[in-house]
């Protein structure tokens, strides 16, 4: 089976609220989401009553169920304002929910998702690990059987919307070395011997949230590992990654149309020697560039949708996961030379946080870091490019 998604009509009345939603409801928060550090809940409120938590879950399980093709375009939207506010329902739309959809059982499915796509349940994706970034399949935090239940010792970083979660798609060393030992489990926010750290102190993207989760000798039922198989996990959390890879990739396009805008209208205003800044061809310069590189960028994310879309659901495909790393290195590299012309064009006022391209140049900056780094991506295609049939 492949991804339809929604019927087109539905699709365009729901990008069009959305579109709305975003410019009379998020661009005017950006200040405050900054100043406080935090989406305010009525607005998380008004998310969850869209639908937005469950953009990517299927009708059947209370969501709305978009083809990666939708997805994307909703994405792009997001990316047009502060990055924290597709961040309170990322997780639940990508790599918190969607091992469980991919690989998780029926009950796991039936138990879980609904409350996912309402917003009631947030979930996050622990993968990474203190010693642990790159390369994950070395993965050290143990899950130890004993009888029915796993007994879990370990140290997870950086994990987004940790502080807000419900449960943990969390990758635990189940076997031997290597990817062959992990599985994937749902752990409860709640389960004792679950901790978390302190909030981190980021670079930018304020109003999301970040922290350690510690487990201790946390116990968690056998029949949570996702799928009921041990051993699957780092399977499930690469298709897991494909997808996020080409999300991430839309939002730093939509990210890029957002900064590009903010510097023709400055360029259309700001005046020097007499003239409009935006009338000296060295500006329209920089202009023409980011406005090239957008384009081809967004043409890539579209491009690699379609084909995710043709691929049976689940499945993984070599082709299109070397795609989706393509689309994830070219726009997040993009949208970074796309902010950093965005702060020239704006002369010294670029640099001051009065201007909103001030704050998307430091926010910007995670797109190349999370969902495997941009060298990462490299290798990724390096090494298909050299595999011989
Ligand atoms: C704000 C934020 C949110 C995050 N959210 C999550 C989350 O929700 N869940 C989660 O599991 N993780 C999350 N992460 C972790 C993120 O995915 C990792 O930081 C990322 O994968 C890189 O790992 P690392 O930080 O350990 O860097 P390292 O792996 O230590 O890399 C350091 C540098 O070395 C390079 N490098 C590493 N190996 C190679 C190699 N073989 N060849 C060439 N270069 C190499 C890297 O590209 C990088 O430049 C988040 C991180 C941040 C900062």
């Amino acid at each position: 089976m492949t991804s339809k998604g929604l019927d087109s009509e539905s699709f365009e009345l729901l990008l069009a609220a959305v579109q709305r939603f975003i410019r009379e409801r998020l661009v005017p928060a950006e200040n405050d989401v900054e100043e406080h550090d935090e989406v305010p809940a009525a607005l998380v409120d008004e998310m969850k009553e869209m639908g937005l938590f469950g953009l990517s879950i299927p009708e059947e399980f209370g969501g709305i169920g978009l083809s990666m093709v939708q997805e994307v375009r909703v994405a792009y939207e997001f990316g047009q304002t502060s990055l924290a506010f597709r961040s309170v329902f990322g997780t639940n739309v990508g790599i918190g929910s969607q091992g469980i959809l991919m690989d998780g059982t029926d009950a796991q499915k039936r138990d879980l998702l609904p409350r996912v796509a309402s917003g009631e349940l947030i979930m996050s994706f622990a993968l990474t690990e203190p010693d642990v970034g790159s390369d994950a399949a070395a993965l050290k935090t143990r899950a130890v059987r004993d009888g029915d239940v796993y007994v879990l010792d370990g140290v997870k970083r950086f994990i987004t919307n940790a502080p807000r979660a419900g449960a943990f798609t969390l990758m635990a060393r189940t076997g031997g070395d290597g990817a062959g030992g992990i599985s994937a489990f749902i752990v409860p926010a709640d389960t004792p011997g679950l901790s978390l750290g302190k909030p981190d102190k980021k670079m930018g993207q304020r109003g999301t949230k970040t922290c350690d989760v510690v487990l201790q000798g946390a116990r968690v039922p056998a029949s949570n590992i996702i799928g009921g198989e041990a051993g699957k996990g780092f399977k499930t959390a690469m298709k897991v990654l494909d997808r996020g890879r080409l999300h991430v990739a839309a939002l730093a396009c939509g990210m890029a149309q957002r900064i590009l805008d903010e510097s023709v209208a400055y360029a259309r205003e700001r005046k020097q020697f007499g003239e409009r800044i935006g009338d000296f061809q060295l500006v329209q310069a920089m202009l023409a560039d980011s406005q090239a590189e957008l384009y081809a960028g967004w043409s890539m994310v579209q491009d690699c949708a379609v084909r995710y879309d043709a691929k049976p659901v689940g499945k993984r495909d070599a082709d299109v996961s070397t795609r989706a790393s393509c689309a994830k290195l070219f726009c997040t590299e993009m949208v970074g030379r796309v902010a950093d012309r965005g702060v020239q064009v704006h002369g010294g006022a670029g640099y001051i946080n009065e201007y909103k391209v001030e704050r998307f140049y430091r926010d910007v900056r995670l797109l190349r870091l999370y969902e495997g780094t941009t060298q990462i991506q490299q290798l990724i295609i390096g090494r298909a490019l050299m595999q011989e049939d």
